[in-house]
């Protein structure tokens, strides 16, 4: 198979990559290096097994001749490039609006032109600020006002989905959408605010952790090789098409009790802070107080379950961020 991965320097795009790889398939990237980086990929390319399968361009998918050459070329489509992390949603907000919106649809345009299979890498932000769980696909979205930023991201990615789910009824576009719960893993970068990535950096040089508001906020860990492994077993399935699908783990933590844990695991003498949001992100900004999955539907249709809990997640991230200081 011919695998075109949109963002696939990324810190999940390079999971995707190499796991497209093992499995034995072709696989293309492209990638702005806006956040990834050539170092999530650069054992890929260097591994001899790889180097006559493995085809990097270093561009933005807004690039029309690049990007029909290589939907062309390949026979799948996982649309990864996005600009992610709250923090560079907040800082570089119409870029982050535009790459969303016009991306995405350069890639749907694409795609139908070939009559490609595509994945589109949704976002457990389209939920909203809820505070019930499980959220299900089905689950009405609550947002704040527009002087709020954080939801334009929110709100660009669930255009992505309403436009991917307009190609699947107007012209039978094969579209798959993922709404990803916070993965985490190895080579992911704190710098755009991803918080196992920041405390355990935190952690391991004993500085103080930041937790943001008073902590008691909780998000639900997915480990990167669970989620790359679930988009593969949607783009295999039959019955996945206009369909969306939540990705994510099971336990529900606090972020309080996450750098708490986090501090012990690492043997860091780092004193737990809070910082007022204010602080952290300015006044327009609010957070989501509760984020959990249902992954009923995901298990029903692939069986999907996350394999690696959260301890092992957090072992995983500390050991390979120990291995690069
Ligand atoms: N967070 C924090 N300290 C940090 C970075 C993040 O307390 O240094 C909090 C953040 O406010 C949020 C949670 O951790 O409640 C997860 O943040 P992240 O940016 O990783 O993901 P998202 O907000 O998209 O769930």
């Amino acid at each position: 198979m011919k695998i075109l991965i949109t963002g696939g320097a990324g810190f999940i795009g390079s999971h995707l990559a190499q796991l497209c790889l093992e499995r034995g398939d072709e696989v293309y990237i492209i990638d702005d290096l806006s956040t990834g980086s050539m170092d999530n990929i650069r054992f890929l390319m260097e591994d001899d097994r790889y180097r006559n399968r493995l085809f990097v361009t270093i561009d933005t998918i807004l690039n029309h001749e690049v990007m029909l050459e290589l939907t062309g070329t390949c026979d799948w489509v996982f649309h990864l490039a996005a600009a992610v992390g709250v923090r560079l949603i907040l800082e570089k907000p119409l870029e982050s609006i535009r790459i969303n919106i016009q991306g995405t649809e350069k890639v749907l345009e694409l795609c139908n032109k070939f009559k490609k299979k595509v994945l589109i890498a949704s976002t457990s932000e389209v939920y909203g600020k809820h505070l019930h769980a499980p959220l299900v696909e089905t689950d009405n979205i609550i947002y704040g006002p527009s002087s709020k930023f954080r939801w334009s991201y929110a709100a660009s990615k669930l255009m992505d989905e309403f436009t991917a789910l307009a190609y699947y009824r107007t012209h039978d576009l094969k579209v798959i959408i993922t709404r990803l719960f916070n993965t985490v893993g190895p080579r992911q970068t704190g710098a755009y605010g991803m918080v196992i990535p920041r405390f355990v950096t935190q952690a391991l040089r004993n500085e103080p952790i930041t937790v943001y508001g008073d902590g008691s906020q909780t998000r639900t860990f997915t480990y990167v090789k669970d989620v790359v492994s679930a988009l593969v077993g949607l783009m295999e399935a039959e019955n996945a098409a206009g369909e969306v699908f939540n990705v994510g783990g099971i336990e529900e933590i606090a972020i309080a009790e996450l750098a708490r844990r986090i501090v012990a695991m690492t043997g860091s003498t780092s004193v737990i802070t809070l910082i007022p949001y204010e602080k952290a992100f300015g006044k327009d900004f609010e957070d989501m107080l509760r984020r959990v999955p249902s992954i009923e539907k995901i298990h029903r249709l692939i069986g999907y379950e996350p394999k690696t809990d959260l301890d092992e997640i957090l072992r995983q991230v500390i050991q390979s961020i120990r291995e690069k200081a």
